[in-house]
């Protein structure tokens, strides 16, 4: 098992691609810590071989995250995916709609880090290695998409991070890598697409812009969580892996 004796927390694994991850993760004999601002939805987690623990958190919530990570074992693998994604153009954004995208896709990154990553520095001190993965998306300084304005921001600031991150704790064993998938079908594209003008026409466009020709399933991104998370990926970091079918070609 490609993931035996690791302890694993993995934000947004209510639904969508953290969920699939923290499935994954535990099928890899990790033992996984699945939060979520959602119970309901962890709840309904499959106790996969080694267990999945479930923690109601809100990865704002600076107090909640310190609390959460006193409890906790020192972790191998961070992966921080919870995001949002905001629909509109740079002259769309209102201030609270900009702040909202800024807090929950990289201020959370960043205090989740600064919460876990001493336990993770004791961690790779005893085992040689740990591990940190952020999302990050396609949609960033990758490259740009319509209506993705504050998105790409901070999809682009993750990878900022991420860079960060692993240069300042690459001697210490610490890596440190982004995910940018491409279009993935999870229960929140499934909103978008249902919440737009015409939902046919914006599920055919979802799929247009993915040359393969379909949107890709969360379980085309989970090999690749488990392999950065994992020592298989040990001389890699400070890299955005693009799991993306093909777009950025
Ligand atoms: P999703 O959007 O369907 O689900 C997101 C999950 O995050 C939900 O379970 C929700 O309860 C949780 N969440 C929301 N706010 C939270 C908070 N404050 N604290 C803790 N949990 C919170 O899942 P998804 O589409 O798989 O997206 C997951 C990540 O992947 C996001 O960062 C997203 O930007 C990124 N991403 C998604 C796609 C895609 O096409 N779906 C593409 C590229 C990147």
């Amino acid at each position: 098992m490609r993931l035996e004796g690791k302890t694993i927390l993995i934000s947004a694994a209510g639904q969508g691609i953290g969920r699939a991850s923290a499935i994954a993760c535990a099928r890899e004999g990790a033992k996984v810590i699945a939060v979520d601002i959602n119970d309901e939805t962890l709840a309904t987690l499959p106790a996969e071989a080694g267990g999945i623990e479930v923690h109601k958190l809100d990865v704002c919530d600076r107090a909640a995250i310190e609390a959460l990570a006193a409890k906790l074992p020192d972790l191998d693998g961070l992966f921080n995916c919870a995001g949002f994604v905001h629909n509109g153009t740079v002259l769309d954004i209102s201030e609270s709609d900009w702040a909202f995208s800024l807090e929950l896709n990289v201020t959370s990154m960043f205090r989740m880090t600064q919460a876990f990553l001493p336990g993770m520095l004791k961690q790779a001190d005893k085992t040689g290695t740990a591990a940190i993965l952020n999302m990050s998306s396609m949609a960033s300084s990758i490259k740009g998409f319509p209506m993705r304005a504050a998105y790409g921001t901070t999809k682009a600031a993750v990878i900022g991070l991420t860079k960060s991150i692993a240069a300042d704790f690459v001697g210490k064993g610490i890596r440190c890598n982004a995910l940018c998938p491409g279009t993935v079908d999870t229960p929140s594209l499934r909103g978008r697409i249902a919440s737009a003008p015409d939902p046919v026409e914006a599920e055919k466009n979802f799929i247009a812009r993915q040359p393969m020709g379909r949107l890709a399933t969360v379980d085309d991104m989970t090999p690749m969580v488990i392999y950065l998370l994992g020592d298989e990926s040990r001389y890699v970091s400070g890299q955005t892996l693009l799991v993306d079918g093909g777009v950025t070609i």
